[in-house]
């Protein structure tokens, strides 16, 4: 528990919530500005900053309650589609700083942009990719 970390204070009870799912591990609750109604947050319970600070366990609990609750989200909402996103790092645009993963119910012509896309010079998405795999090995 991070004192000053609002998700922290939800995952406790100590700020309310619109509730929708909770385990041992994790919790998902409506986001206070939706995107589209019924745009759910899943959290670890466990203060956690980013993808990249929690660990394995946490990742597999929050992405298994993701399948479960974005389920319900699509028929409840009775949305065509959904997003899964998740920001990481200021620079993503992340906001609150314990991780969460945003489940935004979908409608055909919603207004929701998704990003602009770029394209790679000759012989740079190799190189980019090599970059990547190094990292990895
Ligand atoms: P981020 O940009 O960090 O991925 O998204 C943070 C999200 O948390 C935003 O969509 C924002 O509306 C939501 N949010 C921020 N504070 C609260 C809060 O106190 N309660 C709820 N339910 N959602 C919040
Ligand atoms: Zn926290």
């Amino acid at each position: 528990m991070d004192e000053d970390c609002i998700f922290c204070k939800i995952a406790k009870g100590d700020i309310p919530s619109a509730k929708v799912y909770e385990d041992e591990n994790t919790l998902a609750f409506l986001d206070i500005g939706p995107v589209n109604k019924g745009h759910t947050l899943v959290i670890p319970k466990r203060h956690s900053e980013t993808l990249l600070h929690m660990d394995e366990r946490d990742a597999c609990h929050v992405m298994k309650t993701v399948q479960l609750v974005a389920d319900a989200v699509k028929k409840a909402t009775k949305a065509e589609g959904f997003n899964v996103l998740m920001s990481n790092f200021k620079a993503a645009g992340q906001v609150v700083p314990h991780a969460h993963i945003h489940i935004i119910p979908r409608f055909p012509n919603d207004g929701f942009k998704h990003w602009e896309q770029s394209n790679y010079e000759e012989g740079e998405m190799e190189e980019v990719a090599s970059k990547i795999t190094d990292e990895l090995s």
